[in-house]
């Protein structure tokens, strides 16, 4: 999408990282390295390991949490963002700034899902789904108990220019859905292709898990 931006506008686009509880955006910002430099005389970030909320080392990666620095009002101590990312040791190469570079964020430690023992996270499946222009990409995961494995099923929206009634044509659309999602988390779903516009959709965002293994 930022590529799209650019190409077509002819800007060049600047990412930034922020969250409402630490000040909005403002916390982290590119130079044009990959990452987001964090304002660090501001914000002091550390990774975390989400499980046992020790710290790790710059390099690893974990949860993000923030300690504020200059806030008087509601400061934050190792505030948890839920962001899974990593810091990246040493001076930026791309710009020299010495402020520590985060990268971008890959997943959220609350959206983790374990499926045949296997850490997923939606992400995945919406970078898979990225790659196929044939679909919207909305899409739905749905999780059902059996007496063996856990039945894993995905269902994926056509676009209505994609919605066909050719048989062979959608199953060689399934089929490159499934290679594109399998090669990212290494499991093999079910694909479920549905008609254009008829997953729910709540305040524009779709539910995207539906767990019915947690009851
Ligand atoms: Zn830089």
């Amino acid at each position: 999408m930022r590529a799209k931006i650019e190409s077509e506008s002819g800007v060049v686009a600047h990412d930034i990282y922020g969250l409402t509880e630490i000040s909005g955006p403002g916390v982290a910002g590119d130079c044009g390295c990959g990452g987001l430099h964090v304002w660090e005389d501001h914000y002091y970030p550390e990774i975390v390991d989400p499980e046992t909320l020790q710290p790790l080392p710059d390099g690893e990666q974990g949860e993000l949490v923030f300690t504020t620095l200059d806030r008087f009002g509601t400061p934050m101590v190792r505030y948890r963002t839920r962001d899974l990312t990593r810091l990246r040791p040493g001076v930026c190469p791309h710009c020299g700034r010495t402020m520590r570079v985060m990268d971008r964020v890959s997943a959220r430690s609350d959206d983790m899902l374990i499926i045949h023992g296997v850490n997923v996270f939606p992400s995945q499946i919406e970078t898979a789904l990225l790659r196929i222009p044939e679909i919207a990409p909305h899409y739905q995961i749905v999780l059902t108990p059996t007496e063996t494995l856990d039945l894993f099923e995905i269902k994926v929206e056509l676009t209505p220019e994609a919605f066909s009634d050719n048989i062979r044509a959608l199953e060689t659309l399934r089929k490159r859905v499934l290679a594109a999602i399998k090669q990212i988390i290494g499991l093999t779903p079910k694909i479920i292709l549905v008609e254009p516009n008829t997953l729910p959709r709540s305040e524009g965002k779709i539910k995207r898990v539906i767990d019915n293994r947690r009851k």
